[in-house]
């Protein structure tokens, strides 16, 4: 699998793969050996503007909007049956495409699915509005109604999952889609293209626009039928979209970039601690957005911690995507693994001392980076200020509570934080004091799919995930106000 070649990858337009209305054509290479895996189609302006014409098309003509619950229901569920039925598959496209181990990319198929059933039960229970009455005079209630066309733009890091994490909501609620996935990573997309088509959902109401950012992206965001924009993806990109949706007035969320801290007290349980600091950032080739890149050692534990955390870089294993047994695999392109490696010389120069694994030598076609710990780093370094999003941990010392919450906050970023310490009233005086939107005591990333997902400051505006995506985003709440009893009506002109 890992050097085939896959079909070249068109744009879904009203239930039909179609090729872009140019020839342009991108390559893309497979990080492990950067061969080419596949071209891809490029959507202009006026391809996205088809997609999205066809969008709203099934919104206002087709049955999707109007369709009983129930009946809308058994597509989502139908699309959840199919990724599992295909889960293998979709599994080792994901790994030949991104670089990332298939033992994890396997767990990712697995939740996408789940994200299809989680929304469905969702609709079902919580899709609901609220009776305001007034005393015999009024009862007031609302109603929460679909958007209509929505544009779903998407990162490269996780893509099956992470697109299928708006879809599910966006599609069980009554709207309907365009899709832009990453330049970097578009073969799942088009997989849950089929599997969607499969599944019979009517043409329309799914598309997918493959293209450039500034092309395709800002089409989708800037066409005014496009009522709202989820977007995840680097916190540059974010400030972009929000500048071109004001035109247009349209909601947006933010699912943005994150510099997040793991603070370990002396007092915490060290084996968990190390377990929870190493997954965190070497899991999904540290290409994660949740990922504690910052570790924060308090001094009693801190030789020790970092003793044994070389131990752990020492072992991870480093090798093909596909094979089961790898732990950390190959940067997604060249351009990110120079970013990434840049970062590296940069640690260097501001005075860290770096510690890192070994590349095996038959695997040096691959973009890989080592994992990577940047030891006698100090807060308000570049390296700890910027995200990097790769395989890279920057270890600092502290001596008090205090001034680890001040250290954890001064970042631009906001997205989540992780708390390791066995005195539970510190660790919830910790876990309120800091600047993210989700915390984690004494645990590692654990997803409950029920919370909201999203971060404060620079990593986000809004949340998605549980009820929040709905209510808050792929619906529109509607109050009517009925007299039910007399009221008086002010007399005026009369
Ligand atoms: P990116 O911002 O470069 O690209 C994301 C998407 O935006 C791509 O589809 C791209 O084509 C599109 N895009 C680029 N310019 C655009 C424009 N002007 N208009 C419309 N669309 C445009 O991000 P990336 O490098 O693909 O992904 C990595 C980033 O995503 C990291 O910063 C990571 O932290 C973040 N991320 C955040 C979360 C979260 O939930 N907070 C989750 C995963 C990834």
């Amino acid at each position: 699998m890992n050097h085939c070649k896959v079909a070249d990858v068109q744009l879904y337009i009203n239930g039909e793969f179609v090729d872009a209305t140019t020839e342009e054509q991108k390559e893309n290479r497979n990080p492990y050996t950067n061969d080419i895996t596949n071209r891809t189609t490029m959507a202009t302006a006026a391809d996205v503007e088809l997609a999205v014409d066809a969008a709203e098309k099934a919104f206002h003509e087709g049955p999707w909007g109007k369709m009983k619950l129930k009946e809308r229901m058994s597509y989502i569920e139908r699309i959840a049956d199919l990724i599992d039925e295909e889960a293998e598959d979709i599994a080792l496209l994901e790994s030949l495409d991104s670089g990332l181990p298939i033992s994890q990319t396997k767990k990712m198929a697995a939740r996408a699915a789940e994200n299809f059933r989680f929304y469905s039960r969702m609709v079902q229970a919580r899709l609901h509005g609220d009776a305001y009455p007034v005393d015999q005079d009024f009862i007031n209630y609302t109603i929460y109604q679909p958007l209509g066309v929505v544009g779903l733009i998407t990162p490269w890091n996780a893509p099956f999952m992470l697109t299928t994490w708006k879809v599910a909501p966006a599609l069980a609620s009554g709207n309907t889609v365009v899709l832009k996935p990453a330049e970097l990573s578009p073969l799942s997309a088009n997989r849950l293209a089929e599997i969607i088509q499969r599944a019979g959902v009517p043409a329309g109401v799914f598309n997918v626009v493959h293209g450039y950012g500034e092309v395709a992206g800002e089409a989708l965001v800037k066409n005014a039928k496009v009522k709202a924009i989820s977007f995840t993806g680097e916190t540059t990109t974010g400030k972009e979209i929000i500048r071109n949706a004001a035109d247009s007035l349209k909601k947006t969320s933010m699912e943005l970039g994150g510099k997040s801290p793991l603070i370990v007290f002396d007092d915490a349980d060290m084996e968990q601690a190390l377990d929870a600091a190493v997954w965190g950032i070497f899991s999904f080739n540290g290409e994660r957005c949740t990922a504690n890149s910052r570790v924060f050692l308090q001094q009693g534990i801190k030789e020790k911690f970092i003793e044994k955390l070389k131990e752990r870089v020492d072992q991870i294993v480093i090798g093909d995507p596909m094979d089961t047994k790898t732990e950390l695999g190959p940067l997604i392109d060249r351009g990110h693994y120079n970013k990434v490696t840049n970062y590296i010389k940069i640690a260097k120069e501001e005075g860290c001392t770096v510690y890192q694994g070994t590349v095996p030598a038959d695997h040096k076609a691959g973009n890989f980076v080592p994992p990577t710990l940047l030891l006698d780093a100090t807060n308000e370094m570049k390296v700890c200020q910027d995200e990097i999003f790769g395989p890279i941990m920057a270890v600092i010392g502290f001596d008090t509570e205090e001034e680890v919450i001040q250290m954890a906050n001064d970042v631009e970023y906001g997205l989540a934080g992780y708390v390791w310490t066995n005195d539970i009233k510190r660790g919830h005086r910790v876990a309120q004091a800091i600047d993210s939107g989700m915390l984690w005591i004494n645990a590692q990333n654990v997803r409950d799919l029920r919370i909201p997902f999203g971060g404060m400051k620079a990593s986000g505006i809004g949340r998605e995930g549980g009820h929040f995506a709905l209510l808050e985003f792929y619906t529109e709440p509607k109050a009517i106000h009925v007299a039910i009893g007399n009221h008086a009506i002010p007399q005026f002109g009369k």
